[in-house]
């Protein structure tokens, strides 16, 4: 039984997998079901590229954003933060995590990264990218860009690991993009990277696929954003690397840094 249990659940993984590389590569319309199906419809209408050169923002005021935790603008370091933070339990994911996972890195960073939500490793340790998609954005930074991992500042969309890695729900993004924006805030870095379509759609409130939203410039709090790909998408597509090279390489240019020799994913 258990066996069948294990089998019945790869399968899941496996199916969820697929879906989720379908929708990073900018399929619509996958007849997957209410769930998957809600995912896919959402993505649909007028899902139209933005014209080039035009920088979408979050829809949300900082006092619309904040309205429900007075006291958060308050906060004016990341140690504050994460005191206000606390033990948190605004939103039904803070039972079945085991750690939250707040974020790391440089907390005056020119450039942060933004994933979607903490997988089983990051749930387990208490920080982002960690797991094998964590060492491939570690690739990224290091061996590509020619930084560290200490001089940049890393974080989710989600401080808490949803269950069987699914995706966050509204309601959870909701409770936990308070906490986000104003870490955008302290750090105020020059350049922020969205990692994913999760992420990037709930930063930018758009439904646009990564594929289309990926190469430009967007803008979030004033500061501006490149989307590219999850490296967990890119451990399953590794041609589209290349791509991503590509996008991380605006971001050297925007942020004067020269591109390393030898340097590449
Ligand atoms: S996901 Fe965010 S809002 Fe939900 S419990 Fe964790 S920290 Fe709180």
């Amino acid at each position: 039984m258990a066996s069948d249990a294990l089998t019945h659940e790869t399968l899941i993984a496996t199916i969820r997998d697929y879906v989720d590389q379908l929708v990073e590569e900018g399929l619509e319309g996958v007849p997957l079901g209410e769930r998957k199906a809600a995912r896919t419809i959402s993505e649909s209408p007028a899902a139209s590229p933005p014209a080039r050169g035009t920088a979408p923002q979050a829809a949300s005021s900082s006092a619309e954003l904040f309205a429900a935790y007075p006291g958060i603008e308050k906060t004016s370091t990341l140690e504050e933060l994460r005191e206000f933070v606390g033990d948190c339990t605004r939103c039904k994911l803070a039972p079945m995590r085991r750690n939250l996972v707040f974020g790391v890195g440089d907390p005056s960073a020119d450039l942060m990264f933004v994933g979607e939500a903490p997988g089983a490793d990051e749930d387990a340790r208490g920080e982002p990218f960690v797991g094998r998609a964590g060492q491939l954005l570690t690739d990224i930074i290091e061996r590509g860009m020619g930084m560290t991992r200490a001089e940049v500042y890393i974080c989710n969309v989600i401080k808490c690991r949803p269950p069987d890695n699914r995706n966050p729900e509204p309601d959870e993004v909701a409770r936990c993009e308070p906490f986000l924006m104003r870490q955008i805030d302290i750090v105020r870095p020059r350049v922020i990277v969205g990692l994913g379509t999760f992420a990037v759609q709930a930063l930018l409130r758009v439904k646009t696929p990564i594929s289309r939203m990926r190469g430009v410039w967007h803008e979030l709090r004033g500061i501006k954003m490149m989307p590219t790909f999850h490296p967990a998408y890119l451990l399953r597509n590794p041609a589209d690397k290349r791509l991503v090279w590509s996008d991380i390489q605006m971001v050297m240019k925007e942020l004067g840094r020269a591109i390393p020799r030898r340097s590449g994913l």
